[in-house]
């Protein structure tokens, strides 16, 4: 039975894009439904909206006036993935109209949880990677893909990108970081905030320490320290389990959440949100995924667990305890639907393909909110 009642609705925009996209949105779509039946709380209602690189190539626009007025209305947006390998702008870059959205409204803070599931293949055969619980924070309005559209060649020998580091954009994200780690603390052993930079090299990113001290300065009951992002490369594989929140610019983010996926095992495991301070963007970290779009392969997983983070996130706007348990359910039933041994997704050497995992999933979840408080 649900938890509550409540009469509000929540407005969902829901942007499936290309490849897997629509395969795993479907599947989370289905997924929401049957938390709402299961725990209560507000109604979402889901409205598709055109954008990727299959309607630019049916447009001309990958992402429409209409779309992005109508995203920036809603309450949240649910992203599948977007681009395509042969749909590319005229200087051959990809159509990725989620960059477009982060800057549009603000969604400075990528969110990227990496968290080891029972269940799953281990990739590191240390006992303690089953510890792994980390969020990797990624600044995402400046940075390096600050140059994205203003990189310049000067002739046929040469090319130039700049990074764009600023007090404000370090400012807010490293905040960010800090009241997540504040938020996590109650359940965890320890909590730290590391600031991911390469201060020993760039001006930029010794600016990008600075600010990131003066924020730590003001949250002295949340420990802090600094990693030069090359050692960091080489510690999330030697002692992922001793990380809790890093903060880092936009570049280094894109490349070590990948890289925290694959400790987890691969990208159909790996969430995040898009968050600025009036928005978010919830999407999996995987891309389109040609190689197995159209085939049912997909794992959804990691599109359910950006689902939960969407409710968390809404459960915190807007009051509703009743979208925290959705959010916790979820979480619990893909545990549930791996660690039954009956369901292995291809990506993890398993057959099940999207269809049988969301069947698992969702027959897990009764189970999964009777353990939920
Ligand atoms: P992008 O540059 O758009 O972020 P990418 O280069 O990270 O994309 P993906 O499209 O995410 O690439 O795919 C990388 C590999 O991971 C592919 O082999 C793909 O099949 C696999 N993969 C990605 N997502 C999933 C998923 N949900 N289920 C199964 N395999 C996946």
């Amino acid at each position: 039975m649900p938890t509550n009642s409540t009469t509000q609705t929540l407005e969902i925009a829901v942007l499936p894009g290309d490849g897997i996209g629509p395969e795993v949105m479907g599947a989370a779509i289905e997924l929401l439904h049957a938390v709402h039946v299961e725990c209560g709380g507000p109604a979402l209602h889901f409205t598709h909206y055109d954008a990727g690189a299959q309607f630019f190539a049916r447009s001309g626009v990958a992402l429409p006036d209409s779309t992005l007025e109508s995203c920036g209305l809603s309450d949240a947006m649910l992203f599948g993935a977007m681009g395509w390998p042969d749909i590319v702008n005229p200087d051959g870059t990809e159509i990725m109209p989620q960059l477009e959205l982060r800057m549009a409204f603000s969604l400075y803070a990528g969110v990227r949880p990496i968290r080891w599931f029972p269940g799953l293949p281990a990739v590191l055969t240390d006992e303690r990677a089953r510890g792994i619980d980390f969020v990797l924070i990624r600044e995402q309005t400046e940075g390096l893909f600050y140059a994205r559209g203003r990189g310049r060649m000067v002739d046929d020998n040469e090319a130039y990108d700049t990074m764009q580091i600023t007090r404000a954009g370090t400012a807010r994200v490293s905040e960010f970081a800090f009241r997540l780690a504040e938020r996590r603390k109650a359940r965890r052993a320890f909590s730290l905030v590391t600031c991911v930079d390469k201060a020993n090299v760039f001006t930029s990113m010794a600016f990008f320490r600075k600010v990131f001290d003066g924020v730590a300065a003001q949250h002295p009951g949340i420990p802090a320290n600094h990693s030069l992002v090359d050692a960091m490369a080489m510690n999330m594989l030697k002692k992922p389990w001793d990380l809790d929140v890093m903060v880092m610019e936009n570049m280094y983010g894109d490349i070590l959440s990948d890289m925290g996926a694959g400790l987890i095992g691969g990208l159909g495991m790996a969430p995040s949100g898009d968050i600025g301070d009036a928005h978010g963007l919830f999407q999996p970290v995987h891309g389109t995924a040609p190689d197995i779009a159209g085939q049912g392969k997909a794992n959804p997983c990691a599109m359910f667990l950006s689902a939960a983070m969407m409710l968390d996130w809404l459960a915190d706007r807007h009051g509703e305890a009743a979208l925290e348990v959705g959010a916790r359910a979820i979480e619990k039933a893909v545990e549930i639907a791996l660690t039954g041994g009956e369901v292995v997704p291809m990506d993890y050497g398993g057959s099940s393909g999207t269809a049988a995992l969301t069947t698992a999933v969702i027959s897990a979840l009764p189970a999964a909110r009777r353990g939920v408080q």
